[in-house]
C-alpha cells in the first residue's frame, strides 16, 4: 500500500513536471551545484535586478525537491529549490536574444513592456502595464510580399492570450495621425468583437490616405455609447502636457502606475511653417500627430507619430525650460525620415535608446522603406551622436541605412537604436527602477 501511494504521487510529480519545460524565478534564490543547500553555490540570483529569468528545465532531473535548470545564455546549469520557481509550459529559445511570446514571462507590479509590433513601413505600439494596456497606431505595409494587418492580427491575438487577466480589453486606443501607414488595422480593431476598446484619442482629423479609417473610428466610438473619444488639440495643451481621464484611464492599484500625457496634437493656425514642394507644411497631417509621453516610475518614453522638422521645433520651443522632453526612449519620428529628428529634440531628451519602425527595405517596391530610404543615414547620425545621441549600447549589427530614395549603404550599429526593419517585433522591456532590456522577438 506504502509503495502503490509512492508511485502514484511519482506519477503526479512527474506528470507535473513534464508539462514545464521552463522555469521562472520567482524569489531570490541560490542555484547550487548539487541538489543540497550546503553544496558549492554556482550564482545568486536577484530578482529586482534580473530580467533574464528563464532558464530550460533538464526534464529528466528532479531530486530532493531540487530541480536541475540551465540558463540557455550562459550554459551554466546548476540545481535551485522547488519554491524559489514557477514551471512554464512552451519553448525556449537557445539563446536569451530571441524569445517567443510563451516565454515571456507575467510582468511584475513594477514592470511595463513597450511591443514595437513589425507591421512594416508603418508603426504600431503596444504598451503592457500590469493592470492594462495601450495601443498606439495600427500600421501598415501591405504588398504581395507583406501585410500588417496579418502581423498587427497576430501579435495582438496572441498578446491577449498570454495575457488573459486583461480580458482583451484595451483601456486606450490612440491614432497618432489619419496615414494610412498608421490606421490600415484600426478597422480590424473595430470588427474584432474579441477586443474590447474603452477609450480611444486622435487628432480630430478627418484628411488624408487614412482619413476614412480615423473618421470611422470618430463615428464608432461617438456611437457605441461605451467608449469615451477625445479629439487632443494643441490649445487644450498647456506647458506640463495634457492629461484627463480618457488619455490617462490606467490606474495600476498595486504596483507602479504609470502617468499617460499628450505633448502635441492638432494645431488650428498655422504657426508659420512655410511651404515644402509647394504645399503648406500646415497641411500635412504628419505635424498634427498626436505626441504621447509616458512615465514610469524612473523611466519615460515619448512617441512623436510623423511629426516632422517644423512641428518638432515647435514642441521643443513650447517645452523650452520644463524637462518635459527629457526621456529615456524615443520612439523615432516618421520612420527614420531625415527629417523626423532634430539635433534640438535630441539635446532636449538625451535619450538612451532609440526605436524605429520601419520596413524590411528588401520589399523594392512603392510605399515602402526601400521606396523612401528609411530609415536615413541623417537621422541615424543624430541618433549616435556622441554628445547627443543615445546612450546605450547594443550588440552590433550591420544593417542597410538609406542614403536617399531607393538607396542604402551597410553599416555597423552599436549604439542602442532598434528597427523592426532590422530587427523584426522588438520588445522593451521596462523595470520601473530605470532597467531597460530590449527583446528582439521575429
Ligand atoms: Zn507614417
Amino acid at each position: 500500500m506504502k509503495i502503490m501511494r509512492l508511485f502514484i504521487i511519482l506519477v503526479c510529480a512527474l506528470t507535473t513536471f513534464a508539462q514545464a519545460d521552463y522555469v521562472e524565478i520567482v524569489k531570490n534564490a541560490h542555484i547550487y551545484a548539487n541538489p543540497d543547500r550546503k553544496s558549492k553555490k554556482i550564482q545568486s540570483i536577484e530578482i529586482e535586478n534580473s530580467t533574464d529569468l528563464y532558464f530550460l528545465l533538464a526534464l529528466s532531473e528532479q531530486t530532493k525537491g531540487y530541480y536541475l535548470i540551465r540558463n540557455p545564455a550562459t550554459n551554466m546549469k546548476g540545481w535551485i529549490y522547488k519554491s524559489n520557481i514557477r514551471l512554464h509550459k512552451g519553448d525556449l529559445p537557445g539563446d536569451n536574444q530571441v524569445i517567443p511570446d510563451a516565454a515571456i514571462r507575467p510582468l511584475r507590479d513594477n514592470e511595463m513592456r513597450a511591443h514595437i509590433i513589425n507591421v512594416g513601413q508603418g508603426s504600431a505600439t503596444l504598451l503592457e502595464f500590469s493592470c492594462g494596456s495601450v495601443l498606439i497606431d495600427t500600421g501598415g505595409e501591405k504588398n504581395a510580399d507583406f501585410d500588417s494587418n496579418i502581423k498587427l492580427s497576430d501579435y495582438v491575438n496572441s498578446f491577449y492570450s498570454n495575457r488573459r487577466d486583461l480580458e482583451n480589453t484595451l483601456d486606450l486606443f490612440i491614432l497618432s495621425h489619419p496615414h494610412i501607414d498608421h490606421t490600415r488595422g484600426a478597422k480590424w480593431i473595430q470588427e474584432n468583437e474579441n477586443i474590447q476598446v474603452l477609450n480611444y484619442v486622435d487628432n480630430g482629423q478627418d484628411v488624408g490616405s487614412g482619413g476614412k479609417q480615423q473618421v470611422n473610428w470618430q463615428k464608432y466610438s461617438k456611437a457605441s455609447g461605451s467608449i469615451n473619444y477625445e479629439a487632443v488639440t494643441l490649445d487644450m495643451i498647456g506647458n506640463d502636457g495634457f492629461t484627463d481621464g480618457v488619455v490617462d484611464p490606467i490606474n495600476c492599484e498595486s504596483g507602479v502606475d504609470p502617468v499617460i500625457k499628450v505633448l502635441w496634437g492638432k494645431l488650428d493656425n498655422d504657426p508659420g511653417w512655410g511651404n515644402e514642394r509647394g504645399t503648406a507644411r500646415f497641411e500635412n497631417p504628419n505635424n498634427h500627430s498626436v505626441a504621447v509621453k509616458v512615465e514610469f516610475g524612473d523611466v519615460s518614453l515619448l512617441l512623436i507619430g510623423d511629426m516632422e522638422h517644423s512641428a518638432i521645433q515647435s514642441m521643443v520651443e513650447k517645452y523650452h525650460g520644463t524637462n518635459l522632453l527629457d526621456v529615456d526612449i524615443y520612439f523615432v519620428g516618421h520612420h527614420g525620415s531625415k527629417n523626423g529628428t532634430s539635433d534640438e529634440l535630441m539635446q532636449a531628451m538625451t535619450p538612451r535608446i532609440a526605436v524605429i519602425s520601419s520596413g524590411d527595405p528588401s520589399r523594392e517596391t512603392v510605399w515602402t522603406a526601400w521606396k523612401y530610404g528609411h530609415p536615413n543615414k541623417i537621422a541615424i547620425d543624430m541618433l549616435r551622436d556622441p554628445e547627443f545621441g543615445v546612450s546605450d549600447t547594443r550588440t552590433p549589427i550591420e544593417v542597410p541605412i538609406g542614403t536617399r530614395a531607393e538607396s542604402f549603404q551597410l553599416e555597423t550599429i552599436d549604439s542602442a537604436i532598434y528597427n523592426t526593419g532590422w530587427d523584426g517585433n522588438i520588445i522593451l522591456q521596462i523595470n520601473s527602477n530605470g532597467r531597460i532590456v530590449p527583446i528582439k522577438q521575429h
